[in-house]
């Protein structure tokens, strides 16, 4: 159903990335699969980015979302208040923040992850009226400019076309492989006042970093970054946009390390069914924003408040479906560990759900895509270099997919890796 010229290459920017790596037109989706326009399936590794971890229309939240549709209810409101967002937040409250011990106050900062990391950073600096950030090698924390100047990505930050000044980039896990992770040397540099260094609002940190290779940092490592926060009295933020709504095992990445951040940004997968929608959480004492003084005309998004609800109460009120989930990421994991096994020169990456091959070769990534394309598997590569493939399955996804989807990787990988 091709027409040519296609309207897509001669009308649509070329700044289009997806759309390039695969050349097809997706007209239909289901759980882990999608369709494009000639019939053609695909098994889904990729859920939108993280921002699909309950599959495509899963009928979980799309049968509350059509009733809405069809109810009369308001669809657009700005912040103003609404049943749709009343019973989002107490279902948040009730069956995520407390059964947690968690403590937070919500806001709804515009649609999308890069919405809530500037809403992070603009609060971590009314707050302590400071203005230095901190945050990693590799870090990928949005597009606008306040994200883009903690993101870690030099080909993105070139992006921005001006300085992207406050905030200084120091190395996250992987550069510390094996060491006793400790942050003495930070430590140093800001009990030293002359250093030059100013001290930071905030430090900003993804457990695993989805865009940048997909590193995982050590539950240890987050504990030490965690008490030097405190220590030095610097916010911590977490950004759990991609990590984050069970990507990594449970509902927030950073629960493994028993660690609560100050500010926490999530997105993405928050809305449950792809409608976008972003939360910024901070400890309520954070809370110092002035009316109107962070708006924007996106931040109610109530379709959004329907799905995320029923996401929530149907996968979080209880831990069926954890439990479930903890044995999807180990059949996952035990089928990396083989395929590393007859591989050569690759290794495994990431956590849970959020996983990646990396290989010595960094041209194999990319192959290994495009060749799960062709034999109908959506596959993304992660990394600086796109040296990942990066593996993320919708968190539905059933046993059998999973391992078709596998089957896929695994034959691509030992034609380019054997
Ligand atoms: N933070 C992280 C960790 C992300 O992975 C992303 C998106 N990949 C963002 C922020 C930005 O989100 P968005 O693309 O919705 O603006």
């Amino acid at each position: 159903k091709t027409t040519t010229p296609d309207i897509f290459e001669t009308r649509e920017s070329a700044v289009r990335g997806y759309s390039r790596s695969w050349p097809a037109t997706f007209a239909k989706a289901h759980g882990a699969k999608q369709w494009d326009e000639d019939g053609k399936e695909y098994i889904d590794f990729f859920s939108g980015a993280g921002a699909l971890n309950y599959g495509h229309n899963n009928p979980v939240v799309m049968n509350p979302l059509v009733e809405y549709l069809q109810s009369g209810a308001v669809l657009h409101s700005l912040d103003m208040k609404t049943p749709a967002k009343r019973e989002f937040l107490e279902t948040f409250q009730d069956l995520i923040l407390k059964p947690r011990g968690l403590d937070y106050t919500v806001m709804f900062p515009g649609p999308t992850g890069t919405n809530t990391v500037e809403a992070a950073l603009k609060l971590a600096r009314k707050v302590t009226g400071r203005q230095h950030m901190l945050s990693f090698t590799n870090a990928f924390h949005g597009m606008t400019l306040g994200s883009l100047s903690v993101t870690g990505n030099s080909m993105k930050r070139e992006g921005a076309g001006i300085p992207l000044t406050n905030s200084s980039k120091i190395p996250y896990d992987d550069y510390f492989d094996g060491e006793i992770p400790d942050f003495l040397w930070l430590e140093k540099v800001l009990e030293d006042s002359g250093s030059g260094v100013d001290k930071p609002a905030a430090v900003i940190v993804e457990t695993v970093q989805g865009e940048g290779g997909l590193r995982a940092a050590r539950a240890e490592w987050l504990r030490a970054l965690s008490e030097l926060t405190k220590k030095h009295d610097i916010l911590l933020i977490v950004d759990d946009v991609q990590a984050g709504c069970g990507r990594t095992g449970s509902f927030f990445s950073f629960e493994e390390a028993g660690i609560e951040p100050d500010i926490v940004c999530l997105s993405k997968s928050i809305s449950g069914s792809g409608l976008p929608m972003a939360l910024t959480l901070f400890r309520p004492e954070l809370d110092a924003w002035e009316p109107g003084e962070h708006n924007g005309t996106f931040r109610g998004n109530n379709p959004a408040f329907v799905t995320a609800t029923a996401a929530i109460k149907n996968f979080w009120a209880d831990n069926t479906f954890q439990n479930e989930l903890a044995d999807t990421i180990a059949a996952l994991h035990q089928r990396l560990d083989s395929i590393v096994e007859k591989a050569e020169g690759a290794s495994i990456r990431g956590r849970g759900l959020l996983a990646g091959l990396h290989f010595e070769d960094d041209e194999i990534a990319g192959k290994v895509a495009a060749e799960a394309f062709d034999n109908g598997l959506l596959l993304e590569t992660s990394g600086p270099k796109d040296e990942v493939t990066k593996i993320m399955p919708p968190l539905t996804i059933s046993s059998h997919d999973l391992e078709q989807g596998l089957d896929i990787i695994e034959a691509a990988v030992l034609k380019f890796a054997p």
